[in-house]
């Protein structure tokens, strides 16, 4: 895969793609990363890429012209035109399922926004998806294309050890992950469920089911709206509900 980012401030990146799961996946040749300064193909002299908006108003807005000539000089040497995702508050919300939709691309492109917002025109004219991390509003949208790109890198074959496996993740099951314990099983005190000492993989993994649905109807009952229950995993709710 082939991930780009256009950006104002491409020195946030540095730390981010050199560290950790993204760094291992570039030398694994997952991925290859391309952060471009969009400043630079500002067609005006002072290399401004933002003016006053029409019909005044507070703040900045982002001009049409650097952006569009940005994605024209990347895509125009290429055969099959990349997903152009704008990181944007009022887009479409960021899910597990759209990671795992974008980590079936070839390439993605990221535009991070910055200042009071973006001329209509690359919104309606330029890109494919309008994406949000959530109900919050950043400075600039670095930060929520760096959580997108990390979420899609880490699905991408061969990225994660088996140690690290992605397939039990929250969210990847419609549910929230079960509990995890490690050594000692006994700290201060505190014990670690007996099922998961007795060697009994049956029984550990009908444990672990239970508590990865009990997690989900405490904390997120809104995603057993989408989840089918097996006979056995309505008898578990049916349970909880008469308790
Ligand atoms: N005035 C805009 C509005 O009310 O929708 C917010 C602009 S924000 C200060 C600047 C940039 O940060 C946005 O263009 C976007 O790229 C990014 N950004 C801020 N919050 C975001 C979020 N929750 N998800 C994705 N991008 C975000």
């Amino acid at each position: 895969m082939k991930i780009d980012f256009l950006t104002l401030f491409p020195e946030m990146f540095d730390g981010v793609l050199q560290s950790s799961i993204l760094k291992k996946a570039q030398e694994k040749e997952a991925v290859q990363f391309q952060v471009v300064n969009f400043r630079d193909f500002s067609a005006n002299k002072h290399l401004t890429v933002d003016d006053y908006p029409y019909g005044g108003g507070a703040g900045m807005v982002l001009k049409a012209q650097p952006v569009f000539d940005a994605v024209k000089h990347l895509t125009a040497p290429l055969s099959k035109p990349p997903r152009i995702v704008l990181l944007c508050p009022q887009g479409e919300r960021f899910t597990q399922q759209k990671a795992e939709e974008l980590a079936n691309e070839e390439h993605l492109m990221f535009i991070c926004g910055h200042y009071e917002g973006y001329d209509e025109r690359i919104r309606t004219h330029l890109v494919t998806d309008e994406l949000s991390i959530g109900d919050f509003v950043l400075t600039g949208g670095e930060l929520p294309a760096m959580v997108m790109a990390d979420s899609v890198v880490r699905l991408l074959p061969g990225v994660l050890g088996k140690e690290e496996s992605h397939i039990q993740d929250s969210f990847s099951t419609g549910l929230l992950e079960h509990p995890h314990y490690t050594r000692p099983s006994d700290y201060e005190g505190l014990k670690v469920p007996d099922v998961l000492l007795s060697g009994d993989h049956a029984k550990i993994e009908e444990w672990r089911r239970k508590e990865s649905l009990r997690r989900t109807y405490t904390r997120r009952p809104d995603l057993l709206d989408s989840y089918s229950l097996s006979e056995q995993e309505k008898r578990w709710v049916d349970e909880w509900k008469n308790s």
